[in-house]
């Protein structure tokens, strides 16, 4: 897989910032509106553990 390869309608991790498979992954968060989802436990706990964060980063770069 490239990396910063963006697919529009796909799924990434938060965290990272990899493209995960949402039927592939098992860990997910909502987060208002939207899921999240993450590679690895590793993600996902570090997601919970602040996850105005990373979501405030990711709005960030959407602009
Ligand atoms: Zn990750």
């Amino acid at each position: 897989m490239l990396k910063g390869e963006e697919k529009i309608g796909g799924h990434r991790d938060p965290v990272c910032g990899m493209q995960v498979d949402p039927e592939k992954t098992k860990f997910s968060a909502k987060q208002g509106d939207e899921i999240c989802y993450f590679c690895s436990e590793y993600c996902y706990k570090r997601f919970l553990a602040e996850p105005e964060k990373f979501t405030a980063e990711a709005e960030k770069e959407e602009e």
